[in-house]
């Protein structure tokens, strides 16, 4: 039998939580590739603690992963001005856009037909912002964005689930500093 072609579809992971659900999800559809862009992270510590959870579902699911530069001082020029703005504001309309841009140009270099991100999985998070910032950045690039809000149908819960089912490290705060005070 012929096998079925799927789409490319490279996907932004904020953490490895959330992306061992999406990626579970997606990758019955797509041709998955993973791809972690998250200067956001407050320290080079934290950071690395997040990746190596990444390069181990990575192993677990046997996906390609990409990580890119990680530059939290260019992150922090990116947001300047809105540092004191409250989690779902001003800040983190920028913070969206800073990594959905460099995954939706990634995308376009690489040949991806799709681009998407495991953003919406958090209750945190704005998916308003993140559906409007993925289709500009899509007709900017020329990459079709896959657009869907995982927190949906109990994604938040599953998510939490399979995480501590695979006994992923679950970060108790988003991943900036500014974030950080807030626990
Ligand atoms: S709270 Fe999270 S989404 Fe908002 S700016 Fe900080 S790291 Fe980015």
């Amino acid at each position: 039998m012929q096998e079925i072609k799927k789409n490319k579809l490279l996907l932004h992971i904020c953490c490895a939580g959330c992306g061992a659900f999406v990626s579970q999800l997606l990758s019955k559809d797509f041709d998955l590739t993973l791809y972690f862009f998250n200067p956001n992270i407050e320290s080079a510590n934290e950071y690395k603690r997040r990746k190596d959870e990444v390069i181990r579902i990575a192993a677990l699911f046997n996906l390609p992963v990409i990580f890119d530069n990680y530059d939290h001082d260019e992150w922090l020029r990116t947001i300047s001005g809105k540092e004191n703005e409250p989690e779902k504001g001003a800040r983190c309309y920028l913070c969206y856009k800073s990594r959905l841009k460099k995954t939706s140009e990634a995308a376009k270099k690489l040949g991806f037909s799709h681009f998407g991100t495991t953003l919406s999985v958090s209750p945190h998070k704005v998916y308003k912002y993140i559906k409007e910032i993925g289709e500009n950045l899509a007709q900017e690039n020329s990459v079709l964005f896959f657009d869907q809000d995982f927190k949906k149908e109990n994604g938040f819960l599953l998510s939490a689930n399979l995480s501590k089912e695979l006994g992923l490290y679950r970060q108790n705060y988003c991943g900036c500093e500014f974030s950080k005070k807030n626990i």
